[in-house]
């Protein structure tokens, strides 16, 4: 894989090459982005490229000289990756301090050494602060990669030396060049090539269908039903783990309910059950159903914190349903 083969993101690997081909690569680097678009993929690359032995150019690499075959295996000796250790929640001073001392020593077999941390929002105060002594007066053959789902979570004076790339989802047709066939999963990825590649598609379609259930028997409850829509929602509150996930699910299936209104239909997700969500928009006003997504990003916004997961569902129920929501 050379860097133009990289999946995604074109404007960063155009703008890393000439950065590469000027000679004067930034000695810190920030990828911020959701998880799963190549983010650390992209900073073995840059490795690659900053050690490789046979290219023939400075802004590439060959993919076969030893060098390159080592930052494959994970063995090279002057790309190091810094993470969360097993028995940890964060990076430890001591990590930091392990690369400080490497700082100091000379590549010991290729032309550059190159940090990689990752997730460096998990770096905890102290060792943030330990870190910055090395981007402050980093060697010159030194460079240090932080990846991150958000820049923000770094400390300003980190980011402020240096530079930040941000990564973006990736097209639905990037998620098929990585090789995803399955055209639901394709969809169901959000961009993110690491979820496409993760999805277990059975168990997610047994969770819509209990997800859909709810919305359907939320949407088609008359008055007198009111019992029904309450055991939905009492269904649907009652799951512990899957809450969140399924929280998840109602959202898609929302928005896929929206651009069923807004006549978009190559962004629907559900692609399989195109028929069945037609016949629900149909029976549900666009204004509840924009009500319902104000109050799944309310519930996202609150799953942080300890939550009444059955009030929660009950005013979803409540919200979705043309007869009850005038009670709200
Ligand atoms: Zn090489």
């Amino acid at each position: 894989m050379r860097l133009d083969s990289f999946v995604g993101n074109r404007k960063i690997i155009d703008r890393l090459r000439t950065k590469l081909r000027e000679g004067r690569f930034p000695h810190g680097l920030i990828f911020s982005g959701p998880e799963g678009v190549g983010k650390h993929t992209c900073a073995l690359l840059v490795a690659k490229a900053l050690n490789c032995r046979n290219s023939a150019t400075s802004d590439d690499f060959c993919d076969d000289c030893p060098s390159c075959r080592k930052v494959d295996s994970g063995t090279h000796p002057d790309v190091v990756t810094i993470s969360v250790e097993d028995d940890a929640t964060q990076i430890k001073i001591a990590q930091i301090r392990h690369l400080l001392g490497l700082l100091e020593l000379q590549p010991l077999e290729g032309r550059n050494k190159v940090f990689i941390i990752d997730p460096a929002d998990s770096l905890n105060a102290e060792a943030a602060n330990a870190l910055l002594k090395g981007l402050e007066e980093p060697p010159e053959n030194s460079f240090f990669i932080l990846i991150t789902v958000n820049v923000h979570e770094l400390l300003l004076t980190v980011r402020s030396r240096c530079q930040v790339y941000h990564f973006t989802p990736l097209t639905l047709d990037e998620i098929r060049q990585h090789g995803i066939t399955d055209e639901l999963s394709v969809r169901w990825s959000q961009g993110s090539i690491g979820r496409a590649r993760g999805l277990d598609i059975e168990r997610l379609k047994g969770e819509r269908e209990v997800v859909l259930d709810f919305l359907e028997t939320v949407v088609g409850a008359k008055e007198e039903q009111f019992q029904d829509l309450l055991g939905a929602s009492a269904e649907l509150g009652r799951a512990k783990q899957e809450f969140e996930s399924r929280m998840a699910i109602l959202a898609v299936l929302i928005a896929d309910l929206l651009y069923v209104k807004e006549a978009t239909p190559h962004k629907f997700v559900n692609i399989d059950l195109r028929d069945r969500l037609e016949v629900l928009s149909k029976r549900i006003s666009l204004d509840r159903l924009l009500k319902m997504a104000d109050f799944l990003r309310f519930i996202e916004s609150s799953l942080k914190t300890h939550v009444n997961r059955q009030m929660l569902t009950d005013v979803l129920a409540v919200t979705g349903n043309e007869t009850t929501a005038a009670l709200l």
